[in-house]
């Protein structure tokens, strides 16, 4: 039964910061108090750092879930970055066990195919058969790629998820529809993902009606910011200029942008590159943490550094560690003074420490 001791932190519990020390004891949060004295088997002086609870990232793609040429390890694309809990989005392949099998916590997506402009849920009801409690939503490709016209298929996939009391999200680059249609479609609690791609259709072009809508209806806006390619830096920095800031921010990470896209791609480099555009400190990690959990469904259990829930939380320090990302439209995002994780725990235990 493990005590760890993170002292002199600057706390983010979900809600809003604060300075205190953070004791565990075993799987559970003990007490968040100023200058807590009592021992422990482990103390951290996190001085100077943010002491946040465990991260959230509601886009991901793992290595069994996804594609072989897709999807990245579970436990390496999560731990290092902070995030104690993650969304597939889009599992087609593996099982129930398997998800069991990962340490990062998990809830998945399964898909609906498009097929001339209808939805197919043939691998959706497999994907719900294999996953059972795990699959929480209907991920859809709305992507001209996928021989898609209008907005047919995304009325269907809500219809039937509806019917299935299921989660929507839908992947909106490339969409034949401007994107006030889709969310117009869309209901509240389901997420619209990478809505800063600077595509056809983006919320720029219609000045920001589709973000008016969805905000008003409660739709989740998730940046799904995939490195460089699903992104556009300055469409991100105009909509939160704008006032309309992502209600999460996720990585969409894969084993592409794993390893390919500026640097050590992960949450963390998602974190600055807000920062670089403007979003505030108790903004992005209200988006990476109480806000993600609650757009799962799962601020009940994730999001939250709270007495009594459980241990799982995430050491950030400032870092000058230089990454360079340039988008598909060539707008170039620099680090200034961006978050590195240093500390990992889960479930009272330490999974990652540097
Ligand atoms: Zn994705």
């Amino acid at each position: 039964m493990a005590r760890i001791l993170v002292k002199n932190g600057r706390v983010w519990d979900g809600e809003m910061f604060f300075f205190a020390d953070v004791l565990t004891n075993d799987k559970l949060i003990e007490k968040i108090a100023p200058d807590i004295t009592e021992s422990a088997d482990y103390i951290f002086d996190a001085k100077g750092k943010i002491v946040s609870a465990g991260l959230v990232d509601i886009h991901v793609h793992l290595k069994g879930l996804a594609a072989d040429t897709f999807g990245v390890g579970a436990e390496i694309s999560s731990f290092p970055f902070g995030v104690t809990a993650v969304n597939d989005a889009g599992s087609t392949h593996g099982d129930r066990a398997l998800l069991d099998y990962f340490s990062v916590k998990n809830t998945v997506f399964v898909c609906a195919s498009i097929k001339e402009n209808h939805a197919n849920f043939d691998a959706a009801e497999i994907g719900l058969a294999k996953y059972g409690d795990k699959a929480i939503g209907i991920k859809v490709y709305f992507d001209k790629s996928e021989n898609v016209r209008d907005i047919t298929p995304i009325k269907e996939v809500c219809a039937y998820a509806r019917n299935k009391n299921l989660k929507v999200m839908v992947h909106c680059t490339l969409s034949p529809t401007p994107m006030v249609e889709i969310v117009n479609a869309l209901s509240k609690g389901d997420i619209l993902t990478h809505v800063f791609h600077g595509g056809d259709n983006s919320c720029l072009e219609n000045d920001f009606e589709a973000l008016k809508v969805a905000k008003h209806k409660g739709v989740i806006l998730d940046s799904g910011l995939a490195g460089n390619v699903h992104t556009d830096f300055l469409n991100f920095k105009k909509s939160v200029e704008a006032g309309f800031l992502p209600d999460v921010i996720s990585t969409d990470i894969t084993c592409l942008s794993a390893f390919k896209r500026g640097g050590r791609y992960g949450m963390t480099m998602c974190m600055s590159i807000a920062k670089q555009v403007g979003m505030s400190e108790e903004e992005i990690f209200k988006s990476v943490t109480s806000s993600a959990a609650a757009a799962l469904n799962k601020d009940a259990k994730w999001g939250y550094l709270k007495v009594g829930r459980t241990a799982d939380l995430s050491v950030f320090d400032y870092t000058l560690e230089p990454f360079d990302l340039t988008d598909k439209a060539g707008n170039q995002v620099k680090n200034d003074l961006g978050y590195k994780c240093i500390l990992t725990v889960l479930d009272g235990q330490i999974i990652y420490k540097i």
